[in-house]
């Protein structure tokens, strides 16, 4: 193994009874184009944290997945998104939260980690920055999808009639990437417009370091989808690399003890990838699906949805 690559394009998926085979296909194809992007620099021996931010930024420029382009609207019908990098050998990390406007919020929480002493920004600060390394800049034209805007006003509508359920497939959704390359240098990175009708300034658990987003090459690099609050009351994503290192279990055990147990029992509904230092991979989600691909040198690329 001289790399591995893993990504996801958010938990609790249409219902299998409920998909079509033409929507099927398109997820398929967002994925496998997002693995593309990010393999292409593992393959070139380029650095984990390069290859997450490329695939995350397809998965951003891909209307059907809830980041970027195609993100949720809250409860005020704006678009305010959440995004988060970590880099394993350094464990430098960056993020933005509650941001409109940088088309792609991952390449602007990675310049929030290269270009400031800070881990997360917000409001005006953070957009400056993302301008200032000359991010491009999108419209509400651009990251408006009717999809998302038909949800939003049904889940307003619900929750007027005090009848909003749980169908996960309208609360859910994000996208992210983790790699090891062939140094054994793990990244994370997670973007999200966060939960259909969330509140106004409500954070997620994406940018939350230790949360939705976490890596340090000692344990493994990890990226959620989910239920954002109980991620971050159970601190997911950290939660997994402390197994590995305090109970020395493979990153498989980990993984499914965070997903199936602490957050799968506490409302925690979602998945998460996960990758460690050898290139192991672990995906594991508690609920009807979760996009998701996994690429490692010498192997082929796989796109899932539901259960194999
Ligand atoms: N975890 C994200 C959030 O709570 C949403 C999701 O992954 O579905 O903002």
């Amino acid at each position: 193994m001289t790399y591995a690559l893993a990504i996801h394009g958010g938990a609790g998926t249409i219902l299998k009874s409920k998909i079509t085979p033409e929507l099927e296909r398109a997820y398929h194809a967002g994925l496998a184009r997002a693995l593309e992007a990010g393999e292409a620099i593992l393959k070139d021996g380029g650095p984990a944290l390069d290859a997450v931010t490329a695939a995350v930024c397809a998965l951003e420029n891909e209307p059907l997945f809830n980041a970027g382009r195609g993100a949720v609207f809250n409860a005020d019908g704006k678009q305010e998104m959440d995004a988060a990098v970590m880099d394993g050998a350094t464990r430098r990390a960056g993020a933005v939260a509650g941001i409109f406007g940088p088309r792609n919020p991952v390449r602007a929480a990675r310049a929030i980690m290269e270009r400031t002493d800070h881990v997360m920004l917000i409001g005006e600060n953070a957009l400056r920055i993302a301008s200032d390394a000359g991010l491009p800049f999108e419209d509400e034209s651009y990251f408006f999808t009717q999809a998302r805007w038909d949800a939003l006003q049904e889940t307003l509508e619900m929750r007027e009639e005090g009848a909003e359920n749980d169908d996960p497939a309208r609360r859910h959704g994000t996208v992210g990437a983790v790699a090891c390359d062939a140094s054994g240098h793990v990244a994370a990175a997670t973007s999200t417009g966060g939960m259909t009708a969330k509140a106004p300034g409500r954070v997620g658990d994406t940018p939350l370091i230790g949360s939705g987003t976490f890596a340090d090459d000692a344990t493994c690099a990890v990226s959620a989808t989910g239920h954002g609050e109980v991620f971050i009351r159970w601190n997911a994503a950290a939660e997994i690399s402390a197994r590995m290192r305090h109970l020395d279990e493979p990153i498989e055990t980990a993984a499914e003890h965070v997903v199936m147990q602490d957050l799968a029992q506490n409302d925690g509904s979602g998945g998460l990838i996960a990758v460690d230092a050898a290139g192991r991979i672990a995906m594991p989600f508690n609920c009807e699906g979760m996009y998701r691909g996994m690429v490692r040198s010498g192997e082929p690329r796989k796109t899932l949805i539901y259960r194999a």
